[in-house]
């Protein structure tokens, strides 16, 4: 997509917690922002409709702010979804959400065509396309937050997959018999690295009375979480030092085995743990030195990502603007081409 052809788009972030929304401008600036709480208690179709209701404001207040109209709608969603049909397939963190249609929703009530993409590939496409990943051919995105999000950039395309679930980079399996995962899978590293996994082994550790200095913290009142367990580490607790040393390792592992996989010339690792510990992505270094080739281990970086909290609305821009005209995204089930293609080699002899 040629950069000087993209026109302003209307961004929507649909998160656990809040909705946010903007206009963004090819200069991949922010204008007229709003959030409002999500409140998924109230089901499907209040949510739906504070969706649209956000996005309206939100033109209505850059166009009165002098802004130019958006083209169509980019809308962030947590995963698993359907890129092509626009459909939120299911959410652990959104409850009740089973098959909802979301863009053909937000596009009826704003008469704009929309877009749905799961929140990680939106954040990889704002890395590459203006943050950390700037310039790179091929990217891995990795978040390390409640869960273990990821999306890739191969070969300066995004990896999608014939469903659109390629990049699910948290629920690589790091352990053959570990701990069962939110997704129901079984020793994923996000069921062993994630601040949910984290909480949950911080939680025993303090039951058995393994971790002193974490168990005084807790006392305090804190809540027992990953940043919890790496202040009782930095106070000298053994226990925990080495409950997010294998945690942070597993996150490692991983990375080695995406530079084997794929070759990235960048890794970027976002989410709130890489932003104030910086010793995670020093492991994940030593485990890429340690597991990885070493060709493609001396050429990957592994770096923080750049663009904060507005990773999530900037991605739009790039997104909206490269499928407006493209029929895969027409509501068909899968991307067309690519099935063709999978059937033709299978029927070979
Ligand atoms: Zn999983």
């Amino acid at each position: 997509m040629d950069e000087l052809a993209e026109r302003p788009v209307l961004a929507v972030d649909l998160g656990g917690t809040q909705i946010r929304a903007a206009l963004i401008t090819p200069d991949l600036a922010v204008h007229a922002r709003r959030a409002v709480p999500t409140r998924d208690e109230d089901g499907v179709e209040a949510v739906v409709a504070r969706i649209c209701t956000v996005a309206a404001e939100v033109r209505a207040g850059a166009l009165a702010a002098g802004l130019p109209p958006p083209i169509g709608i980019g809308i962030s969603a947590p995963g698993p979804l359907d890129p092509w049909r626009g459909i939120v397939l299911s959410s652990p963190n959104l409850a009740g959400w089973r098959d909802v249609p979301l863009a053909a929703s937000v596009s009826a009530a704003l008469d704009l065509p929309a877009f749905l993409e799961r929140d990680a590939n939106v954040a990889v496409l704002a890395e590459w396309r203006t943050g950390a990943a700037r310039g790179a051919g091929t990217v891995v995105y990795i978040t390390v937050s409640t869960g273990i999000g990821g999306g890739a950039i191969v070969d300066g395309r995004p990896l999608l997959g014939p469903d659109g679930t390629a990049g699910e980079m948290g629920h690589i399996t790091v352990d053959l018999d570990g701990p069962v995962c939110g997704c129901g899978g079984m020793g994923h590293v996000e069921a062993i690295a994630s601040g949910t996994a984290l909480a949950r082994d911080a939680r025993a550790l303090i039951d058995a009375g393994a971790a002193p200095q974490l168990r005084a913290l807790a006392a305090g009142g804190a809540e027992v979480d990953a940043e919890l367990l790496a202040r009782a580490a930095d106070a000298g607790d053994t226990a925990a030092a080495m409950l997010l040393a294998r945690a942070w390792t597993a996150v490692g592992a991983m990375c080695a085995s995406l530079v084997n996989a794929l070759n990235p010339d960048v890794i970027v690792i976002g989410g709130g743990i890489a932003r104030h510990r910086p010793r995670l992505l020093e492991i994940a270094r030593e485990e890429i030195r340690r597991r990885a080739f070493a060709v493609p281990a001396s050429r990957v970086r592994v770096v923080p990502a750049s663009l904060g909290d507005d990773v999530s609305l900037v991605g739009a821009l790039p997104i909206v603007n490269a499928r407006i005209g493209d029929p895969a995204f027409a509501g068909r089930s899968h991307r067309p081409q690519v099935a063709a293609t999978a059937t033709q080699g299978a029927s070979r002899p």
